[in-house]
């Protein structure tokens, strides 16, 4: 259910309905807007009288939302949200480009790669040190030496570092990591999701293998019902009949997103086709589709990656890429 506000509600008799409403046993998301201050029931909402409320000198209008998502659902919080990271800023006309490498694999490599993105104009760095990998026999990452290695890239070029975690029990070491990711494999590993919706530090939630879009904003639901609003969801391609790309990039999801939340969507074109000659046109086709960012692998020696090499672009080409996205941006945002 939600409660919209009158324009000019003083303070007091805001304050009165929400404890009122918390008296009937719900939890109150409060989002106020340019326009009107919308009040989001979350819980039991069977008690609340809706045309008692309704009834209120100070109440314009009460909906009920049925969709099962409620903190992150649009209706609840009108406009779009601001995942703020240091100086950078995702969402409500702010673009973010996260890139690095899949993995980090050494000093030189991590901090090589990220004085060239900054360069080219991304404004965050990525690097898996814990890796989710298919194959027990493949490389797992750096892990702790891995977000060690993170941190210096980070202090010689000032780019916040987004990281992947894959188990609660790592949770402590991402204490100085500016954005946890948490990836497919895990976006319904819901004791994850629970333990990071406990954080006040923004998360950047992938899209599962073959999730739908509801189970994508359920999972965002545990992490804001934990208090943590700061979260970034990720298109990056779903598992389809077809082998040509490692995955299909489903674009439907970023209008719909928008349609559905206001938290903000970027596109990972690297593990949605798994195809280095793909990222550009994809990451270009996202950018038209509206998205708020974008992430993408980036290697400087694709051919002797330790993970996903087949799908990292060289410095040189994201360099071209960054000015094609400013390219479209240009034309999409006018
Ligand atoms: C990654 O970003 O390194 C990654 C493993 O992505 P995903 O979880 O989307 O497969
Ligand atoms: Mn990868």
């Amino acid at each position: 259910m939600i409660v919209i506000l009158k324009h000019g509600t003083k303070e007091d008799k805001k304050e009165q309905l929400i404890s009122w409403l918390k008296s009937q046993g719900v939890d109150i998301h409060i989002s106020v807007g340019s326009y009107q201050t919308v009040l989001g029931l979350v819980g039991d909402t069977s008690q609340v009288d809706k045309d008692l409320v309704a009834s209120l000198d100070i109440v314009d209008s009460v909906k009920t939302v049925s969709d099962p998502f409620k903190c992150c659902n649009r209706k609840f919080h009108p406009d779009d949200t601001i995942v703020t990271v240091g100086d950078v800023k995702v969402g409500g006309g702010n673009f973010c480009m996260i890139a690095g490498p899949c993995s980090v694999e050494n000093e030189e490599q991590i901090v090589g790669i990220a004085k060239a993105v900054k360069a080219s104009g991304a404004n965050m760095l990525r690097g898996g040190a814990f890796k989710p990998r298919t194959s027990p026999y493949d490389f797992q990452g750096l892990k702790a030496t891995g977000i060690e290695l993170l941190k210096i890239a980070r202090q010689e070029t000032g780019l916040p570092i987004v990281t992947e975690v894959m188990g609660v029990n790592d949770l402590p070491l991402f204490e100085d990591v500016d954005v946890i990711q948490i990836g497919a494999r895990n976006m319904q590993n819901f004791d994850l999701l629970r333990e990071v919706g406990k954080l006040r530090k923004p998360i950047l939630l992938k899209r599962g293998l073959a999730s739908t879009i509801k189970e994508l904003l359920m999972s965002a639901e545990y992490i804001m019902a934990g208090g943590n609003e700061q979260i970034i969801l990720c298109e990056r391609g779903i598992r389809t009949f077809d082998d040509y790309t490692r995955n299909t990039l489903d674009l439907a999801v970023v209008p719909l997103l928008h349609e559905l939340s206001h938290l903000p969507v970027i596109v990972d074109p690297s593990h949605a086709t798994g195809v280095a000659r793909l990222v550009r046109p994809m990451a270009l086709a996202g950018v038209a589709a509206g998205c708020d960012g974008l992430i993408i692998e980036v290697h400087n020696d694709p051919m002797h990656a330790l993970c996903d090499g087949a799908q990292s672009l060289r410095p040189e080409e994201y360099d071209s890429l960054c000015r094609a996205v400013n390219g479209i941006r240009e034309v999409v945002t006018k």
